[in-house]
């Protein structure tokens, strides 16, 4: 189960578990989809993701 997914085309990190419809996930081309290694968020801060306001709201 992936925890994470980040979109190329905006640079943002959305946290799926939490997902809401305003993420538009669905939208994001496959080719844009990436995942981290290891799937955290502090990964994704790493390759300068930034986070999705709609998910990421329990996080800090
Ligand atoms: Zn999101």
């Amino acid at each position: 189960m992936v925890g994470y997914m980040g979109d190329k085309a905006t640079m943002i990190v959305h946290h799926l578990a939490a997902m809401s419809s305003d993420c538009r996930i669905y939208h994001v081309k496959k080719e844009n989809r990436l995942y981290f290694v290891p799937d955290t968020l502090d990964q994704a801060r790493k390759e300068n993701f930034g986070t999705c306001k709609y998910c990421n709201k329990t996080t800090s």
